[in-house]
Parts: structure tokens; C-alpha cells; sequence
């Protein structure tokens, strides 16, 4: 059944790229790129891949179990837009095959200078000759390195400003893990990139870290009533956990914007909010938001956008404003 999938992929990559990609790249005069555009054929297939199955599989969960009724559907539908972009985009392609060649340099260099750099295989002889044990170990590194991202988004005044956009769906669902400020999805993509090549992530298995990762994510969002009881809540990031984190005036405004500092801000595995204690196990399905977007008295009524531009603009307003610190003043 997986090899037939698995055939069945490679003909619809091979079949997308002798007659749609090829011939654009020639004509285009870009031939030299052939490889790097075999590659992104790839992503591009596992994003409609990845978008198909969200769609089958967790929209009628929603339908069935949700947490509260969509009142934006408006919202909703540009989180898909969100999601188009970034799944089918060339964001992660061209970070990883620009990266890549780089990588090769410095590390050939180094080798000439007698100097090994380091990777999973130099500290543990053998462990990528499984491929299960070694796909596993670099989704928990990996992961690791994502939680202080996420971190470092919440606690520097002007990523937060960035990072506030993904946090200001009060209707969060399904889409809503790719709402995010272009310049904080590239500068991700560009970090995970290189903490993958320097680990020793082949750029084969890169993919397929990745596409189990979003799809985990996306789960997260859902507007399901879906936890993994008492043990696997601690194991992996269900959409409950993440929606605490997602709570308005609970689980993210850390850095003395909230009540508890902020929490649950492990994108996988809550490991590292247990042992770096950011953890928060609440039972309770809350509702998502910003607190300074509610109305007066209790917010103060910001305006985080409703369209796609209007929302990346006002996010780069946040991040000059807040990284000037100017964060609690009415925004014009
Ligand atoms: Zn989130
Ligand atoms: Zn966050």
C-alpha cells in the first residue's frame, strides 16, 4: 500500500515536471536549476498532499467536535489563503537548496582545514542507518531548537510584533498554524534550514521532517475538543495544549504582558515546557486572542488587520513600534 503511494508520487512528480516545470525553466533560461526544481516539485506535491488530506480529514472533525462556533468565516478563509502560500510556496525550497550548496562549501573548506564539523552521525557512529531511530532523533533536536524560537518570539519585544499575527485569530481552526508574518516565516524557514544541514539532515529526509511536522501543527489548531489524555499530553502538543497557549490573556503574553508569563510554547513535544517549566496541563477549551484586541476596558481595541496586506503591514508597524517599546500605547 506505501509503495504504491510512494510510486504513485514519484509518476505525478515525474509527470509535473517533464510538462510543466522543465519546459518553464528552459524557457525561462534557468536550466541550471533543473535539480533544484526536481526538488521543489516535491514540496509542491506534498503541500497539495498536505492541504487534501487537512481538508478530509480535519474539517469534519471540526464540523463534529468544535469548540465554538466560526463566527468570522471571513478569517477563516484567509488562514487558507495563509496556508496556499506557505505549503505551496518556495519559502522552505529556496532556503534549503540556496543554503545547501553554501553549507557544502563551508564544510569542504573546513575539511581542507582538517576541521569536522559536527552532525548526529560523528556523535553517534550508525544511528542514521536507522531510519526510523534517526528520523525520530532529528524531529526531537529539531524540535528543541523550535521551542526556543518560539520563545524568542514571544519574549523580544519586536518578534513579538511579528509574532502577534498568528496569535490574533479569535476564530483559530484548522488553516491557522500558517497565519504568520512573512518576514518571521522566512526567518524560521532559514533557521530550521540551517540547524537541519548542520545536524546532518539529508535534504530527502528534510522533507519529510517537515511535512510530519506541519501536519502535527495543523492538527494543533483545529477547532476540535480533542486531547490525548493524561500521559499523551505530556507526550506530544495536542490542539487542546496548544490552545492554551492560544488563550486570551493565559498562555502568551509572556515577558509581563500576562498573568503566567506565557506558556506551552513546545511546538511537538511538551518535554521542553516541562523541564525548561513553561508547562501549563489546564482541562479547559479556551477562547483565542490577544487581549489588547478586546474593547476597552479590558483591551484596548487593536487592530491587527482583516486582509492579507493589511495584516502583514500592521505587523511590521508592530515590530518597529514595539521594538522602540512603545507596546501599550494606542496604536493610530
Ligand atoms: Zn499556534
Ligand atoms: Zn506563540
Amino acid at each position: 500500500m506505501i509503495s504504491a503511494l510512494v510510486d504513485f508520487f514519484s509518476l505525478a512528480q515525474g509527470w509535473l515536471f517533464e510538462s510543466v516545470v522543465n519546459p518553464f525553466i528552459y524557457y525561462a533560461g534557468l536550466a541550471e536549476f533543473t535539480e533544484e526544481a526536481f526538488e521543489g516539485t516535491e514540496w509542491f506535491l506534498i503541500g497539495v498532499c498536505e492541504i487534501v488530506l487537512l481538508y478530509v480529514i480535519l474539517r469534519p472533525l471540526e464540523a463534529l467536535i468544535p469548540v465554538h462556533p466560526i463566527t468570522d468565516p471571513r478569517a477563516r478563509r484567509l488562514d487558507f489563503l495563509y496556508t496556499v502560500i506557505h505549503r505551496l510556496g518556495a519559502f522552505t525550497v529556496a532556503v534549503f537548496f540556496l543554503l545547501d550548496p553554501l553549507i557544502d562549501q563551508v564544510t569542504s573548506l573546513l575539511h581542507l582545514e582538517g576541521i569536522k564539523p559536527f552532525n548526529l552521525e560523528s556523535l553517534w557512529p550508525g544511528v542514521t542507518d536507522l531510519p526510523l531511530v534517526s528520523f525520530l532523533l532529528y524531529l526531537i533536536v529539531l524540535d528543541f531548537f523550535d521551542y526556543w524560537y518560539h520563545r524568542a518570539e514571544h519574549n523580544i519585544e519586536w518578534w513579538w510584533g511579528l509574532h502577534s499575527l498568528h496569535h490574533s485569530q479569535q476564530n483559530m481552526n484548522l488553516w491557522s498554524d500558517n497565519r504568520n508574518h512573512l518576514l518571521d516565516d522566512l526567518i524560521r524557514d532559514i533557521y530550521m534550514a540551517v540547524i537541519a544541514l548542520g545536524i546532518g539532515v539529508q535534504p530527502g529526509q528534510y522533507v519529510l521532517l517537515v511535512a510530519a511536522s506541519r501536519a502535527l501543527q495543523s492538527l494543533q489548531h483545529a477547532n476540535v475538543r480533542i486531547h490525548f489524555g493524561v500521559i499523551g499530553e505530556r507526550l506530544l502538543v495536542s490542539p487542546r495544549y496548544h490552545r492554551l497557549h492560544h488563550a486570551i490573556g493565559l498562555g502568551h503574553e509572556g515577558n509581563g504582558r500576562g498573568t503566567l508569563g506565557g506558556h506551552n510554547f513546545a511546538v511537538l513535544f511538551p518535554v521542553w515546557d516541562i523541564v525548561f517549566r513553561t508547562a501549563y496541563f489546564g482541562k479547559t477549551f479556551e477562547m483565542t486572542g490577544i487581549r489588547d484586541q478586546l474593547p476597552a476596558p479590558e483591551g484596548m481595541g487593536r487592530d491587527y488587520g482583516d486582509g492579507f496586506w493589511s495584516q502583514q503591514w500592521l505587523g511590521l508597524k508592530r515590530m518597529v513600534a514595539f521594538g522602540r517599546g512603545q507596546q501599550s500605547e494606542t496604536p493610530s
